[in-house]
C-alpha cells in the first residue's frame, strides 16, 4: 500500500501551510521580508546564537541576569501611562517570593493578564529595586491544574535574525512546530560512510540541532555539518571552473633541461634561496605540461618574487616562445624593466617596456616587434591588455602584485592567445578545438591569509616563498605621536649623514582628481617643511604617480645611484621599488593607511644587511587604527600580518573593495573554520577528479 503523500514538502509556502502549523498571515509577510518563503527556507533561517535558559526554579533562587523560568499565580495587574513608554505590570507570586513582570509596547497583554491567573513565565532577570524584574518575559497559562506541565529543564534556546514585524520568539515556535514534520524532508547529499569517516553529523540531524539543540556539543556539531556543506559548494564550484578551463584550453608546454637551467642560473648575481627553488621546482612541472598553468606566487614583500618570475620567463623564452610580466604601476614596470635589462644585458633575449604613455611612434614599433616575434619579454602595465597588443607566441603571462589588478585584468591576459603559433600536437585531441592560451603566473605579497586565498583564489595552485634571501636584518618599526616628529627627523638627519637613505611618505588616495591635487599639496608642504627645517641642506626629491614616466625615470635612478637622500614620496612607492641602500621609511599619518599597505611599503626597506627602520607618525583616532599600528611594531611577518588585519576588520572588510567576490556565508568562518575549508578543498578536488 503505498504511503499517503507528506502533507507538507521542503517548498510548500509558508502560506499554504495547514492551520495547525499556526503561522498567521503577518507573519508570514514578516518572514517572507526576511527572505523566508517556505518550508526549507525556514529550516535554512538558523538561529544567530543560542540563550542558555535556566530550569524552571522558585522565585527566591533566580539570580539577576540569567535566563530563568518561573511559576507562580499573579497577584495583581495594572496600566502605566505616564512616562515615555506606556506599559502593563503585573506581579507574580510563589511560595518563596515575588516577581514583577512588565509589558512594553504589548497592550494585548492587559487582556491575556488577570490577577489569580497561574502562569510560567521566563525571560531575562533583570535587578529592580530589591528584587527582579522580567520584561516582556513569555508567558504560558497554566489552565488545567491536574494538566499542569511538568517543571522546563535548562535549555538552550536558538536566537534567531528577526526584524520589528516578527521577533526573534516568534520564529522560534513557528519553527518549533514545523520541526518535527519537516526534518524526514531533508535529503542528505552525503552518503553515510563518507559523513562517518569525516565525523559530520546528518543533515537532517544537523537542522534539528541548530533549532533545537540538547547541548552546546550538539551546536557545534551542527556548525561543522552544515560549514562544511557551504565551504565544499564552493569549493566545488572553484574546482569545476579550473577543470573547464582545463578542458577548453592549451597552452604551449614549455620543457626544461639541466642545459637551459644552468644558462638561468648564470644570470643571477646570487644562488637562490632553497624557498625560490621549491617553487621554481613546482612552476617548471607546471609549465612543462599542455594545461594551462595558474598558479599565485605568494610571497612576502622583499622575498625575491621577481627572480622566479624571471627564471619563468626565460624558460618559456629558451622555449622559442614569448613571455609578458604586467604590473599595477609604471614606476614598477619602469623598475623591472630596468632590472631586468641589467641582468640579460649581453644576451640574446630582448626585453621590451609597453606602458600607456610611451611616445605614439615608440609605441608602433614596440606593437610590430612583439607582434613579429622580435620581442622575448614583454614588461608592461594595463597597457598589455588593450586590444592592439598581439603577441606572436606568448606562451607564459606574469602578473605582478596581482592584488592590485582586477579580477577582470586577471583575465584579460589569458585571451591573449598565442596567435599565430602552431598549434601543438596531442595524442587524442579533445573536441571541439582547444583555445590556445598562455600559462598564467599571479604574484602577490599582499600576504593572503591561506584560508582566504584558498577560497578566493581557489582556481589557482598556490607557492609559497617562505623566507627571505639571506642577510637581511630584521626592520625595528616604532609607532610615534605627531609631537615627536622633530625628534624623529633630526634622528633621520643622523642616519642620512651616515649615508643611509630614507623615504617618507604621506598619504595618498587611489583615485579621483581632486583627492589628488589635495595629496599633492600635501607632498609639496611636506618637502618644504623638511627641505627649509630638519632636513635642510640634504638632498631631497618628490616622486608621485603624476609626474611624467622620464622625469620619474631620472628622480629614481638618481636615488638609486645614491645622488639623492630621501625621496618624499606618495603611495607610488608602495610595490615593488627595490634600493637596498634605502634603509629607513617614515610615514606621516599612518594611521590613514590600512595595514596590508603599510606592510607593503615598509617592505621598500630592509633590503640589505644594514640596519633598517620604519618610523609610523600617527595618531589614531579609532580602536581600530591604534591596533592596526601596534601589530605593525609587533611583528615584520606579512602572513600573520594579514591574519591579524583579518581579525581586526574581519576577512569580508580585507577583501570587500579590492577583492570583490569574496563569499558570503551563513556558517563558516573563513577565519575560526580553516581546518574544515582544508577538508571541503581536498574533498572537491577529489570529487571533480573522480568524476
Ligand atoms: P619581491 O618578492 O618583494 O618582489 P624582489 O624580487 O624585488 O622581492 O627581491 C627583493 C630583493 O632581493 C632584490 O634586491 C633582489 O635582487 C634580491 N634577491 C632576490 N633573490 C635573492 C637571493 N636568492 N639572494 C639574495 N638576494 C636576492
Ligand atoms: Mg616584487
Amino acid at each position: 500500500m503505498a504511503a499517503p503523500p507528506p502533507a507538507i514538502s521542503l517548498s510548500t509556502r509558508l502560506a499554504d501551510l495547514p492551520p495547525t502549523a499556526r503561522v498567521r498571515p503577518a507573519h508570514v509577510n514578516a518572514l517572507a521580508a526576511l527572505g523566508v518563503n517556505n518550508v526549507g527556507q525556514l529550516l535554512a533561517h538558523l538561529p544567530a546564537r543560542h540563550e542558555f535558559q535556566e530550569a524552571e526554579a522558585p522565585i527566591s533562587s533566580l539570580t539577576a541576569g540569567a535566563l530563568v523560568t518561573a511559576r507562580g499565580e499573579i497577584s495583581a495587574t495594572r496600566v502605566v501611562n505616564k512616562g515615555r513608554l506606556p506599559r502593563f505590570e503585573a506581579v507574580l507570586m510563589d511560595d518563596t517570593g515575588r516577581l514583577d513582570l512588565v509589558f512594553f509596547n504589548m497592550p494585548h497583554m492587559r487582556h491575556s493578564l488577570h490577577p489569580g491567573m497561574r502562569v510560567r513565565v521566563y525571560g531575562k532577570a533583570q535587578a529592580y529595586g530589591p528584587g527582579l524584574q522580567l520584561a516582556n518575559p513569555k508567558v504560558e497559562p497554566l489552565r488545567d491544574e491536574s494538566k499542569e506541565p511538568a517543571a522546563a529543564d535548562s535549555r538552550l534556546r536558538p536566537v534567531y535574525p528577526a526584524s520589528e514585524l516578527i521577533p526573534s520568539r516568534a520564529i522560534e515556535e513557528i519553527i518549533a512546530r514545523i520541526l518535527e514534520p519537516a526534518l524526514p524532508l531533508i535529503e542528505d547529499h552525503l552518503p553515510e560512510p563518507y559523513r562517518k569517516q569525516r565525523e559530520l553529523p546528518e543533515l537532517a540531524a544537523a537542522y534539528r540541532m541548530m533549532h533545537a539543540p540538547a547541548s552546546e556539543g550538539e551546536i557545534a556539531a551542527a556548525r561543522r555539518r552544515l560549514a562544511y556543506d557551504e565551504l565544499l559548494m564552493l569549493q566545488l564550484g572553484v574546482f569545476l571552473r579550473r577543470a573547464q578551463l582545463r578542458a577548453a584550453h592549451r597552452s604551449p608546454p614549455i620543457p626544461w633541461s639541466e642545459a637551459i637551467d644552468a644558462r638561468i642560473r648564470r644570470r643571477f648575481p646570487f644562488s637562490l634561496t632553497e624557498a625560490q627553488e621549491a617553487v621554481i621546482r613546482e612552476i617548471v612541472a607546471d609549465l612543462a605540461r599542455p594545461d594551462p598553468a595558474n598558479r599565485l606566487i605568494q610571497g612576502d614583500v622583499g622575498s625575491g618574487k621577481t627572480a622566479v618570475a624571471v627564471y619563468a620567463m626565460l624558460c618559456a623564452v629558451a622555449a622559442g616562445h614569448q613571455a609578458a610580466l604586467m604590473a599595477p604601476t609604471e614606476l614598477l614596470a619602469e623598475q623591472h624593466d630596468a632590472s631586468i635589462s641589467h641582468l640579460l644585458a649581453n644576451s640574446k633575449v630582448r626585453v621590451r617596456l609597453l606602458t600607456g604613455s610611451l611616445a605614439a611612434a615608440e609605441r608602433e614599433s614596440t606593437l610590430a616587434a612583439i607582434a613579429s616575434g622580435d620581442v622575448d619579454i614583454t614588461i608592461g602595465t594595463h597597457a598589455l591588455l588593450t586590444e592592439h597588443v598581439r603577441f606572436s607566441s606568448l606562451a607564459l603571462a606574469v602578473i605582478d602584485e596581482q592584488h592590485r589588478f582586477g579580477v577582470h585584468q586577471r583575465a584579460g591576459l589569458r585571451t591573449k592567445g598565442a596567435q599565430g603559433q602552431p598549434e601543438p600536437s596531442f595524442d587524442s585531441p579533445p573536441s571541439p578545438a582547444p583555445i590556445l592560451t598562455p600559462h598564467v603566473l599571479v604574484m602577490t605579497a599582499t600576504p593572503i591569509p591561506r584560508t582566504l586565498a584558498l577560497t578566493i583564489y581557489g582556481d589557482l595552485d598556490i607557492s609559497t616563498i617562505s623566507a627571505l634571501p639571506p642577510g637581511r636584518s630584521p626592520i625595528a618599526t616604532r609607532v610615534v605621536t605627531p609631537d615627536k616628529s622633530a625628534e624623529v627627523y633630526a634622528w633621520l638627519r643622523t642616519r642620512l649623514d651616515e649615508g643611509d637613505q630614507a623615504y617618507v611618505v604621506v598619504p595618498a588616495i587611489d583615485s579621483g582628481a581632486t583627492a589628488g591635487d589635495a595629496d599633492l599639496a600635501d607632498l609639496r608642504s611636506t618637502l618644504k617643511r623638511l627641505e627649509e627645517g630638519p632636513l635642510a641642506g640634504k638632498r631631497l626629491a618628490a616622486i608621485h604617480g603624476r609626474l611624467k614616466p622620464d622625469t620619474r625615470e631620472h628622480v629614481m635612478s638618481r636615488f638609486r645611484a645614491g645622488e639623492i637622500d630621501a625621496l618624499i614620496a606618495t603611495t607610488v612607492i608602495e610595490v615593488g621599488v627595490d634600493v637596498p641602500n634605502a634603509t629607513i621609511m617614515v610615514v606621516e599619518n599612518a594611521d590613514r593607511f590600512g595595514l596590508a599597505q603599510l606592510h607593503q611599503l615598509r617592505g621598500r626597506v630592509g633590503r640589505s644587511t644594514k640596519k633598517s627602520a620604519c618610523i609610523l607618525i600617527a595618531d589614531p583616532v579609532t580602536i581600530d587604527g591604534a591596533a592596526r599600528l601596534a601589530v605593525m611594531a609587533q611583528t615584520n611577518d606579512g602572513f600573520e600580518l594579514a591574519e591579524r588585519d583579518a581579525e581586526i576588520r574581519g576577512p569580508g572588510e580585507v577583501f570587500g573593495t579590492r577583492q570583490a567576490g569574496a563569499p558570503a556565508f551563513k556558517v563558516a568562518d573563513l577565519m575560526r573554520d580553516r581546518d574544515l575549508l582544508g577538508l571541503a578543498r581536498h574533498d572537491a578536488a577529489a570529487w571533480i577528479e573522480a568524476s
